[in-house]
């Protein structure tokens, strides 16, 4: 982690919660001793966004966990980045590893999600990782580095993006990348970023990890160059979140 790339932690609740025990992870959240160099984002269902948006403090950002690629029309069970705006909530995940490989979002349909979002000026976490399978096989810069290009053909201000690294293989397996892992991708990433979008984007973007992130491995994780946070599921359920938070302090 780098101090002019603030720190961000997002915490991903996916589809977990009723309003009995969000409203005590917002308790906690909002009573919490939070580093002050430090983003926050909630990732809400979206049939709470409302309610955790108006209940959390001010200082604490919420985010959707996914949205339509325009902004209404005929299309059921579907939001969009201006019902998610009319919300007052800022932010919006893309490319979940869960959206790509369970519901089958491609490259493309992502792409055209990131394009809506920026038009409408949503931040977003976009998420990119590759598969077990792809890791061995020795892909998986390939991989990365493909998903990115999707992302980063539609994005047209990148202070409202942060690249989430989400390698499939460690999220909710208990199996995190080492430090050194984390590290050596986020690295190439940047790399990628400064060659292929600018030198300055790249240096300025802030890559979170994400996949099995915990109190007890965070502070190592954190530690790393180019490291500058974290997305986190299962762990953001606990009260270890808040020293996830804390990775820095
Ligand atoms: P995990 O999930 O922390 O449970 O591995 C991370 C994610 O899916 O964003």
């Amino acid at each position: 982690a780098i101090m002019y790339r603030i720190f961000f932690v997002g915490l991903n609740w996916k589809m977990n919660g009723d309003k009995k025990s969000l409203g005590d992870l917002i308790t906690t959240l909002n009573k919490a001793n939070l580093h002050e160099e430090t983003d926050v984002v909630c990732g809400v269902p979206a049939v709470y966004l409302d309610f955790v948006r108006s209940n959390l403090r001010a200082r604490i950002g919420v985010a959707a966990q996914n949205c339509y690629k325009v902004a209404k029309g005929a299309f059921t069970g579907e939001i969009s980045p201006a019902m998610i705006k009319d919300c007052d909530v800022e932010w919006v995940i893309l490319g979940h590893s869960e959206r790509r490989h369970v519901f089958g979002e491609s490259d493309e349909l992502i792409g055209q999600k990131v394009a809506h979002a920026q038009e409408s000026d949503l931040g977003g976490i976009a998420c990119i990782g590759e598969k077990l399978e792809e890791r061995e096989a020795g892909t998986t810069e390939e991989v990365v580095y493909a998903q990115t290009q999707a992302i980063a053909d539609n994005v047209k201000d990148w202070r409202n993006v942060v690249l989430a690294y989400e390698p499939v293989w460690a999220i909710g397996t208990g199996k995190t990348a080492s430090p050194e892992q984390a590290q050596e991708m986020h690295e190439k990433l940047r790399e990628w970023i400064r060659a292929n979008v600018s030198e300055a984007v790249g240096d300025h973007i802030r890559i979170i990890y994400g996949g099995s992130v915990t109190g007890a491995n965070c502070k190592e994780l954190a530690s790393e160059h180019d490291v500058d946070g974290f997305l986190v599921g299962g762990a953001s359920l606990k009260p270890e979140f808040v020293d996830i938070i804390n990775a820095l302090v």
